[in-house]
Order: C-alpha cells, then structure tokens, then sequence
C-alpha cells in the first residue's frame, strides 16, 4: 500500500519569514509515530510543507494529513485536492479534534484524539475494506507503541531534528490550554514506561535532545526514573515544565544530573486574578522569583512564557512584563497574545459572552487579537505584544538581564544564549 502522510503548512500570508523558521524546528513525530503502525511492506512518504515543496502529483493509495488551527484551511485544500483524483484521505490532529464537524466534509475519515487506539483499529478496517467515518481515541495507552519511523523524516531540513515524547498530554487543566481539547472524552495525561522512554533515547544520534511533552515532570516518579536511568547517558537536553514542578525539592536536581539545561517554563502571567480566572491554581502564591533563582543556581536556563490580554491585563502588562524578565536575568521569553482554541473553556466562556470576534483560523496563532479584551484594545493588546519583544530583545536589555547572573561566565552565556535568539524570535 502507498500512503502518504502531510502536514501542512499554515497559511497566514502576511510573515513569509516567520513561518519557515518557526515551523522548521521540529520534525512530524506525530506522522512518524503513526507511520510505525504501517506494515514494513508499506510504501510511505512524510512531507512536512514547512520545510518542502510538496508533491501533489502523486497518486497514493491512502492519504493522511495533520491539521493544526493556523492550516487547516490549506490541510483542507490539499485533502480537497486528492479526494478529486479518488483517493481515499484521512484528517486528525487537534483542530479536526475540536471542530468535527468543520473537518468530515473535507475527508473520508476523521480522527478525533490521540492516534494510538484509533489509527490501528482504522488501518485494521481498511484493509478489510470497511473503513467507518469517524474514529473517536478512547482507550488511552502508550504501552506497546513502536518507535516514531524517524528513518522516514528528512533531518537535514529541522534545526531540532533530535526531539522526542515520552507522554501525553499534562496533569493539570487551564482554561485557555489547547491540550484539553485534544484529550477531552479520555484520559489526558499518561506516560511511556520508563525503560521503553529510555530505549527511545539510547537509539538517538548526536548528544543534544529536545522533550517536547507539554509537562515532562507531570509524573513526579516517571520523570525521577526517567531522569536517573538518563544520567550517565551524555545527553544535553530541554524541555517544558511547570512553576510548581521547578520548585519540587529533588527532581529538578536529578533533571540536571541527567543533563537539563534549559527550561521553557509558563509563567503565563504576573497577575494572580488572572491565574485564578484561567484555572492556572498550580501557579497561584508560587514564588517565581524563586523559580528561576532555583533554576539558575543549577545551571538551567530559563525559557519564560508568558501570555497577554487576559481580563486583568491593563496597557501597562506589557513593560511590567518584560521589567520583570529582564530583572530576573531571564535568558529567553515566548510571548503570546491570549487565544480562545475551539474547545477550551475560554472559548466557550468567550462565546458565552459574546467577545469572539475573529473565527479565521489562520489569526489564531497567538500573534493576532481574535476577541474583544476586557481592559485593553486589541490594537493596544497587539502592539504591546510586538513590543515586549522588541523592549525584551533590544541589546541594552540583554545586557542589563545578564548581570542578574554572578559569575562572568554565566554573564556571558547568558548574552551569547539570548544574543542568538534576539535573531530569531522578533520574526
Ligand atoms: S500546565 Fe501547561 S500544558 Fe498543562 S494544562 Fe496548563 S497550560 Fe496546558
């Protein structure tokens, strides 16, 4: 069987540099996850649009495309493009997870959910030739899954090429988070067994790894096993975790000795009635101060995250904000404008209140005002948004973020670190 597997890229059209280099970093794990499930006998392709032209001319036997918010209506498009010529095309992937209804009549099938369960029992149908029209994840599991087919992914064309999942999902549950979405109707947080996760990253090449889970130290005695069976590995690695995680007395030390280096940690916001009013409660009275002290004193960097625009936000959020960071010696900040996800409980408290004003999915990319904010304009809301990189970004901040460190040498990583970033980030 020939299968074709896509993910296409998004198509907002007005940043033509923004794209490729964000989307650039990683691979398709997800594609490549469940290209593994496929016989070896199997003919696959996986073209991954943000880094290669795609081929369209092909006549596939099965054709399987990712959707994400910000291309679902290029996934659309393509899907649209081979079900004209008769081929069979299936879509999954969180935007098809929470807008059913949108994708099925781009497809034969639809995915809802994590592939796992689903995909096999659809393939197992296929080949019997009766292939239902909706397949909906319920059984959650990890165990018995093959490793990603990396050998299917072209890793010249990532800046990342080395990333990896050992989990799904997170333990905990804010409001505007787009995990919830994806996990609704199941469990929504479950991990690798240990010795499978390490086996995974013993058949890596090269030392530097990139975790990609949205919580890796979710699981306190998965992540404590994960961590010490990683030591002695040689690996320099990151990865996301939460406030309250950094701050948990042991794990984090066993992260370092295993090789973490630096940390992208959601902060979110400084505001507690903003915690408060996104669920955010595993953040409220922590010390974020303390976090990062904590994290530089080990020797991690710290990767701030931080979203603007929630109802507590005034126009001063912003250079609040980014004072903040660069006191704290902050060495790299994400900023994101606040994006009600179909399928989040801030979708359907924004709906609820009439403040959703855009559904082009393309402006959903947390760089785009799609609602009405409570104490701001979304003018206002975007241009302090594109300032805080700039204020955040600008040499003198790095600069002055650096002597938060001690040492000299620490200084200087910091500058060389941030430096680097300062290229990428403002695109
Ligand atoms: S802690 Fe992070 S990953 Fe987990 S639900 Fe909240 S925002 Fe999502």
């Amino acid at each position: 069987m020939k299968v074709k597997m896509i993910l296409p890229a998004l198509t907002e059209a007005k940043s033509p540099f923004w794209r490729p280099i964000k989307y650039s970093l990683f691979p398709p794990l997800g594609l490549a996850t469940l290209a593994s499930y496929l016989d070896e006998t199997d003919d696959i392709i996986v073209q991954d649009e943000h880094v290669e032209t795609l081929e369209l001319n092909d006549v596939p036997d099965l054709v399987v495309i990712q959707v994400y918010i910000t291309s679902a209506y290029r996934a659309y498009q393509i899907a649209d493009h081979y079900r004209a010529k008769g081929i069979y095309v299936c879509l999954g992937g969180l935007h098809v997870t929470s807008l059913p209804e949108e994708a099925a009549p781009y497809a034969d099938t639809i995915f809802t959910g994590p592939g796992e369960d689903i995909w096999p029992a659809f393939l197992r149908d296929f080949k019997a030739k009766q292939p239902k029209k909706r397949y909906d994840s319920k059984t959650r599991t990890l165990l018995d899954l093959p490793f990603p087919r990396r050998d299917l992914i072209k890793r010249n064309l990532y800046l990342v090429p080395n990333s990896i999942v050992v989990s799904r999902g997170c333990p905990h549950v804010c409001d505007f988070c787009y995990k919830e979405a994806f996990f609704a109707g199941g469990k929504s947080f479950y991990t690798l067994a240990t010795d499978r996760a390490l086996a995974e990253i013993d058949s890596l090449p090269g030392k530097h790894l990139y975790f990609l889970d949205d919580h890796l130290f979710g699981n306190p005695h998965f992540a404590g096993n994960l961590f010490d069976g990683m030591t002695g590995m040689g690996r320099l690695w990151q990865a996301a975790g939460t406030v309250q995680s950094a701050l948990r007395p042991g794990l984090l030390e066993k992260a370092v000795t295993s090789g973490l280096r630096s940390l992208f940690v959601g902060f979110e916001t400084l505001s507690p009635t903003n915690l408060a009013q996104q669920h955010k409660y595993q953040n409220l009275n922590r010390d974020y101060a303390a976090v990062i002290k904590r994290l530089h004193d080990l020797g991690v960097m710290v990767n701030a995250s931080f979203v603007f625009g929630m109802d507590d936000d005034d126009d001063s959020i912003f250079e609040r904000t980014v004072e903040w960071a660069i006191k704290q010696g902050i060495e790299t900040a994400t900023f994101h404008i606040l994006t009600p996800y179909p399928g989040t409980a801030l979708h359907q408290r924004m709906q609820a209140e009439g403040r959703i004003t855009n559904s082009n999915w393309d402006l959903y990319d947390t760089r785009h005002t799609v609602f009405r904010p409570n104490r701001l304009t979304a003018e206002n809301l975007e241009a302090g948004y594109w300032r805080a990189y700039r204020e955040f970004y600008r040499w003198d901040s790095i600069i002055q973020s650096s002597q938060a460190h001690k040492g000299m040498a620490d200084q200087l990583r910091h500058i060389a670190y941030a430096g680097g970033w300062k290229k990428f980030e403002p695109l």
